[in-house]
């Protein structure tokens, strides 16, 4: 029995991940190391998927691995903290310039504690968010609606379209006192990878002062492309972001960060305090992973990474390839993103499954020159160039 089938058996529809599965059934991978992944055929596949962008040093970076494999052998996971949490926090202030962290295991779990914080910190219950944004798998971010999702959920959330600034002013003048927080990525990914606009970003910030409400950014996919997050480029105080992938070094991993002020829910002693737990959030392994990977991270290597991710966006428009995003990351747009993601694959690219394309510092020119071709070979650019008018 092929391992697709019995998968299909103990697992519904042979999967564990609904973003990983690719129609009829996906290969399964067997091996990584530096920019290649080898699947269960011995086909081999230059990885642009990079586990949806979390994997900034490509597979089994050695000082990834190192740090990773001396915490384990000190212990995987405690009923006490470690030191550990302490260092990658004051790391990520030291990039962000955000005060204070707290770590979870997923960028969902991100979301969901920065919603907890942002309406225990205000008192309110409105959140506002973004049509097409993806923020993770919690009740109040996926769209309204959806199937498992109880209704009544979605009275507390109200979805606007991005860049539409007379849908944002129209609903704070609406419901301003009542909105705990809007949350924004500033380059959705499911959205296409567009960009928001800078001016409607400003307004945004502005607004949410003068309603009370906080802005909270998910940094989750963009924090890769600057220092300390995307939101550095707009020159944007948030009030919370929420960010996981690359700061986990691989692992699993998400964090919230804020002010002391917005965070201090969150503070045991205080009373009424928010009460948040996790047993392996901030695990040691995690944490140096994490550690070592932004370490090897800084801000040379950030811009030589999109560099290169602008210069390959540039070559594959030049051909005609219907193509969005920035830096590091792009987004191929295409009539059936199963179909592209099959034609790459055989000609050897991982690709995310909506055409997902995350550089990693594991890449050289040749890679990216080879990415390069794959797609032109791949993409009918007619195809895609009716697809993104
Ligand atoms: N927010 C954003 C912007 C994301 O892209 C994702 C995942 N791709 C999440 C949150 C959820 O992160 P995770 O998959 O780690 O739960």
């Amino acid at each position: 029995m092929s391992i697709a089938d019995r998968a299909r058996q103990v697992l519904p529809g042979g999967t564990t991940r609904t973003t990983v599965f690719v129609p009829p059934h996906p290969p399964y991978a067997v091996h990584g190391e530096g920019a290649i992944v080898t699947d269960h055929r011995g086909h081999q596949v230059i990885d642009c998927n990079n586990n949806y962008t979390s994997l900034i040093h490509g597979h089994a970076h050695p000082d990834v691995l190192q740090a990773a494999t001396e915490a384990a052998w000190s212990g995987t996971a405690f009923g006490l903290p470690t030191a550990s949490e302490v260092t990658l926090a004051e790391h990520l202030r030291e990039r962000t310039g955000i005060e204070q962290w707290r770590f979870c295991n997923s960028g969902t779990e991100a979301v969901l504690m920065l919603l907890r914080a942002a309406r225990a910190h205000t008192g309110r219950d409105l959140i506002v968010r973004f049509e097409g944004s993806y923020h993770g798998t919690g009740d109040a971010v996926v769209s309204p609606g959806a199937p498992g999702v109880a209704r009544s959920v979605s009275d507390s959330v109200l979805v606007l379209p991005q860049n539409d600034l007379e849908a944002l002013t129209a609903a704070m003048r609406k419901h301003g006192d009542r909105i705990a927080a809007v949350l924004i990525d500033l380059m959705p990914n499911r959205a296409g990878l567009n960009r928001a606009d800078y001016e409607y970003v400003a307004k945004l910030r502005a607004l949410t002062r003068q309603y009370g409400a906080l802005l909270a950014v998910d940094e989750v996919i963009t924090f890769r492309l600057r220092e300390g997050g995307l939101h550095q480029e707009y020159g944007l105080q948030p009030d919370l972001v929420s960010v996981g992938k690359v700061i986990g070094g691989g692992f699993p991993v998400g964090a919230i960060g804020g002010r002391a002020e917005v965070l201090s829910p969150f503070v045991p002693q205080t009373p009424g305090a928010v009460s948040w737990g996790g047993t392996f959030s901030a695990n040691p392994v995690t944490m140096a992973a994490g550690i070592t990977a932004l370490g090897l991270f800084d801000s040379q290597k950030i811009a030589e990474l999109n560099r290169r991710g602008d210069e390959l966006r540039s070559r594959l428009h030049d051909a005609g390839v219907a193509v969005h995003g920035s830096g590091s990351l792009l987004r191929l747009i295409a009539p059936d993103p199963t179909e592209v993601w099959w034609s790459l694959y055989r000609r050897g690219v991982l690709c995310g499954t909506n055409g997902l394309l995350a550089l990693s510092t594991a890449m050289t020119p040749t890679h990216i020159e080879r990415v390069g071709q794959a797609v032109i070979d791949a993409i009918d650019p007619k195809d895609t160039a009716q697809q993104s008018q």
